[in-house]
């Protein structure tokens, strides 16, 4: 097949998927869970709720004069800054919060339970991306190896308990959840080159598909896998860290995808 260079369209630049792109022979795809395969941020909104009823009902208890909606607001405050300092342990959290509340004393089976209900909440409500199983599917039928690379959710064995609960597992060769199968997670490479590994390919036998620039894109390269971006115009760095295609959302991703493997639609 001749070597075309195709454009895409992205709000206002274009990428040029670079030449030779389809000369290579792609064996395996890696993919992202959370904000790639599966949809985990609009209902986390039913996790706040339940952690702040159980730390309103809990001060409460202890006679701390205390309101849910106060309460659920600073849950929701502190998720967003947190996250975007990448502090992503739950437990940190809820110690933050009653920090903040000047609340001392707290026992670690409370502060394990309300991330265990954090997560169990965020499991249940999670969705996956409409087309999302056809497309692995699809890949699967087509040959391709799939591997699963997610970083750790920062509580043991919850990311693995979310990805078998999404029903994908069953698309995939092998996962691995990094920060608890590698002892480094994103965007270190070890992860990358862990799943290679497991997949039995070089980096340059596959494709990296995630939606983060931060973890995704910069650990990609790091290991020498060329990465698709799912962009949710959520980072306003843009393709910072060089994915060499962008896909607007989830939607855009199978067009995107089967163009750089060079598999007609
Ligand atoms: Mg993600």
């Amino acid at each position: 097949m001749e070597a075309t260079p195709f454009f895409i369209k992205y709000t206002d630049y274009f990428i040029e998927i670079p030449k030779g792109i389809y000369e290579l022979k792609r064996l395996g795809i890696i993919f992202d869970f959370d904000g790639t395969i599966i949809e985990s941020f609009s209902n986390r909104i039913e996790s706040h709720k339940k952690v702040a009823k159980l730390i309103t009902d809990f001060l409460k208890k202890r006679g701390v004069k205390a309101n849910f909606k106060t309460i659920l607001e600073i849950v929701i405050k502190t998720e967003a800054e947190q996250e975007k300092r990448l502090i992503r342990n739950r437990d940190e959290w809820w110690k933050k919060i009653f920090k903040e509340l000047n609340v001392t004393n707290i026992s670690p089976d409370f502060v394990t339970k309300l991330t265990n209900t954090y997560w169990t909440i965020l499991r249940d409500t999670s969705k996956v991306y409409e087309g999302a199983p056809e497309l692995l599917k699809e890949l699967k039928q087509k040959g391709y190896k799939l591997g699963l690379l997610s970083d750790t959710d920062f509580a043991p064995g919850w990311k693995e308990n979310r990805f078998k609960a999404s029903g994908l597992a069953k698309f995939f060769d092998t996962y691995v959840v990094a920060g608890e199968t590698t002892p480094e997670a994103k965007p270190s490479p070890q992860p990358f080159l862990e799943i290679l590994k497991r997949l039995n390919i070089k980096p340059e036998q596959a494709i990296h598909v995630g939606d983060s620039q931060q973890t995704d894109i910069k650990g990609a390269k790091a290991a020498g896998i060329d990465a698709v971006w799912i962009d949710w115009q959520v980072d306003p760095n843009g393709n910072k860290y060089g994915a060499i295609v962008v896909a607007k959302g989830f939607p855009e991703l199978k067009a995107t995808l089967y163009k750089v493997l060079g598999i007609q639609n």
